[in-house]
C-alpha cells in the first residue's frame, strides 16, 4: 500500500541531491509501472449522511437518511448516494428536476462531473423532508471533506429468507402480482411462481488502520413491509444498514443500493393475521452481509472507472392491451349471475356445509328421518345451497378479478396517455457502469424486475457483477420483454413505459459497457 505521505517523500528526495537523476529513472519506471500496477495511484474515499425524515408526521419510528459515499483516485472523483426514499421522479415528494439540480450544485461546490454523481434510492415509502435536494448536495459536501486513504474489496453474501416473486404464472397463462391494491386469484389457479435473486453484491472500503470506512451492499427486494405501529420508516434497507454498522468500526456507514428488486416483495406481502413488520427481515439482511463481510479483505489497488452513457429505449404502445383488458372487462361484468345469497347468508353456509359436508342444514337424526318417511327435504336444500354458494363464489372470484383488471387498466391508460403526450416514440436514460476494484455495478433508472439482474450477472465477463435499478432517475418500472407480452394484466407490465423491445437494448448496451469497464 503506498501512503500519500511515501509518495511526498518520493517527491522531496527528488528535488534535492545528486541522486537526482537515479530517482528520476525510478519514478518515471514506477508511473510506467502505475498504469498497471497502480503503485503510485491511491483510492480516497470520504463518507457522510444527513438525516431527510419527514417528522412533520403523526409519528416517526425511524430515520431517513441521505447518505454520500465520495471516491477518487488520481484521474477520476465519484459521488454515489443513497437515498431512503421511493423515487427520485415521478412519483412521491421529490421533483423531475432534482437530480440536475443536486449535480449542478455538487459540480459548483465539490468540482465533481455530474455525470459521475451517482443516486440511487432504496425504493422504500418512507416520507422525507421538503428540503431533501439541499441535505443531499450537503451530505456529498461534507464525505468531500474528509477523504482518507481506503482500500476496497468485494464479495457476495446469501440471503433467502425475506422475500418472495410477487409474479405468478396462472394455469390459463396469465400472470398475475402480488399487491395490497388486490386480491390474489384463486389458489387452484396458481401454476407458478418466479425467481429471487439471493445474491448481496458487497464493497468494503477500508482504512489504512484496518478500520471499516464503508459498506456498500447491493440486493434485490422492494423495502415496503412497514412497521406495526404504522410510523415513517427507512423499511427493511433501514434496518440492516443500521444493524450493519452496529457492528463494525466506529463510524462505517453502510450504503443499500437497491438491485433488480421490480417483482420482488418482502416475505409474507399480505399476511393479515399479524402485524408486518420490517425490521426482522431488515435485521436478517444485515447479519448475512455481515457474516460475507468476514470473508471479504481488501486489497491495495487505485482501480476505479466510470461510463455514464445515455440510451434511447422505445416507448409502449399499449392501445392492443388496453383494448384486450376492456373486452375481458366487459366480459366477466356480464358474467356475473344472481343467486338466492348474499355476504350475511353466504359465510355461514360456508361454516355449515365445511363442519358436517353429509348433514349440513340440521342434525344427522332428521336426515335419518326424513329417509324413513320417504322425503329428501333436507338433501334437496342442501344440492340448492350447494349450487347457491358455488354461484356466489364464482361471482366473488370474478370481482376479485375486476379488481385487478381495474387497476392495471387505470395504470396503462395513464401511460399510454404520457407516452403519447411525450410527442416522441423513445425515452432516454441514463445506463451506468462503474467500478471500484473488483466491484462492478451497472445501473439503470427503472425497477428493474429480477430476471433482467440475473441474467446481466450470468453473461458478465467479471465475476463481481452488480446491477441496480432505480438509479439516476425513475422510469416507472421496467420488466422483461415476456412479462411485457402478458396476456392479463400485472403492476410490472402495466406501470411501465416501455416497449417489449427495450430489453434487448438495454442488455446489448450494458454487455457493451461491462467489456469496456
Ligand atoms: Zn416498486
Amino acid at each position: 500500500m503506498n501512503h500519500p505521505s511515501q509518495n511526498t517523500n518520493r517527491l522531496s528526495v527528488l528535488s534535492s541531491g545528486p541522486q537526482r537523476m537515479l530517482c528520476f529513472i525510478v519514478l518515471a519506471v514506477g508511473s510506467l509501472c502505475a498504469s498497471r500496477t497502480v503503485l503510485a495511484d491511491q483510492l480516497r474515499a470520504g463518507v457522510a449522511k444527513v438525516d431527510i425524515t419527514n417528522r412533520d408526521v403523526p409519528l416517526v419510528n425511524d430515520p431517513l437518511y441521505a447518505k454520500a459515499l465520495v471516491i477518487k483516485n488520481d484521474s477520476t472523483t465519484v459521488a454515489i448516494v443513497t437515498l431512503d426514499v421511493v423515487a427520485i421522479a415521478e412519483i412521491g415528494s421529490i421533483k423531475n428536476d432534482y437530480l440536475a439540480n443536486v449535480r449542478a450544485a455538487i459540480e459548483k461546490t465539490c468540482g465533481i462531473k455530474p455525470h459521475n454523481v451517482l443516486i440511487n434510492v432504496s425504493h422504500c415509502h418512507g416520507i422525507v423532508c421538503a428540503d431533501v435536494e439541499q441535505r443531499t448536495v450537503q451530505a456529498v459536501q461534507a464525505a468531500a471533506k474528509t477523504l482518507v486513504p481506503v482500500q476496497a474489496g468485494t464479495g457476495t453474501g446469501h440471503e433467502d429468507r425475506i422475500m418472495e416473486n410477487r409474479r405468478m404464472k396462472l394455469t390459463d397463462g396469465s400472470e398475475v402480482d402480488v399487491r395490497r391494491a388486490y386480491s390474489m386469484p384463486p389458489d387452484v389457479q396458481v401454476a407458478e411462481v418466479g425467481p429471487i435473486d439471493p445474491q448481496i453484491g458487497i464493497l468494503r472500503l477500508d482504512k489504512q488502520n484496518g478500520q471499516t470506512l464503508a459498506v456498500v451492499y447491493n440486493f434485490a427486494c422492494h423495502p415496503i413491509q412497514g412497521v406495526p405501529n404504522g410510523g415513517n420508516t427507512a423499511d427493511m434497507t433501514g434496518f440492516s444498514s443500521r444493524v450493519i454498522e452496529d457492528n463494525l468500526s466506529e463510524g462505517t456507514m453502510a450504503f443499500f443500493i437497491q438491485g433488480c428488486g421490480g417483482d420482488i416483495n418482502p416475505i409474507m406481502y399480505k399476511a393479515v393475521d399479524h402485524p408486518g413488520d420490517a425490521e426482522p427481515l431488515g435485521n436478517l439482511l444485515g447479519l448475512s452481509t455481515l457474516k460475507a463481510l468476514r470473508n471479504i479483505k481488501s486489497k491495495p489497488g487505485s482501480r476505479l472507472a466510470l461510463i455514464n452513457e445515455s440510451l434511447a429505449l422505445p416507448r409502449a404502445d399499449f392501445a392492443e392491451r388496453i383494448d384486450a383488458l376492456q373486452s375481458e372487462q366487459r366480459r366477466l361484468l356480464k358474467s356475473l349471475r344472481g343467486t338466492n345469497l348474499n355476504l350475511k347468508t353466504f359465510l355461514p353456509l360456508v361454516v355449515k356445509y365445511n363442519v358436517s359436508g353429509d348433514f349440513p342444514a340440521y342434525y344427522t337424526q332428521l336426515y335419518l328421518h326424513e329417509k324413513q318417511m320417504g322425503r329428501e327435504h333436507l338433501s334437496r336444500l342442501d344440492a340448492v345451497n350447494r349450487a347457491n354458494m358455488k354461484s356466489y363464489r364464482r361471482n366473488i372470484h370474478i370481482m376479485e378479478q375486476l379488481t385487478r383488471i381495474q387497476v392495471n387498466l387505470a395504470l396503462m391508460t395513464k401511460h399510454q396517455r404520457n407516452n403519447i403526450a411525450a410527442g416522441t416514440r423513445v425515452i432516454d436514460v441514463e445506463v451506468v457502469a462503474l467500478r471500484i476494484g473488483d466491484f462492478v455495478l451497472v445501473t439503470f433508472p427503472g425497477e428493474l424486475t429480477v430476471r433482467i439482474g440475473l441474467g446481466i450477472k450470468r453473461r458478465s465477463p467479471h465475476k463481481n457483477t452488480f446491477v441496480a435499478g432505480y438509479t439516476n432517475g425513475y422510469i416507472y418500472y421496467a420488466p422483461t420483454a415476456e412479462q411485457l407480452r402478458n396476456l392479463g394484466a400485472a403492476q410490472e407490465d402495466s406501470e411501465c413505459v416501455l416497449a417489449p423491445e427495450w430489453q434487448k437494448i438495454f442488455e446489448t448496451k450494458v454487455a457493451e459497457l461491462l467489456k469496456k469497464i
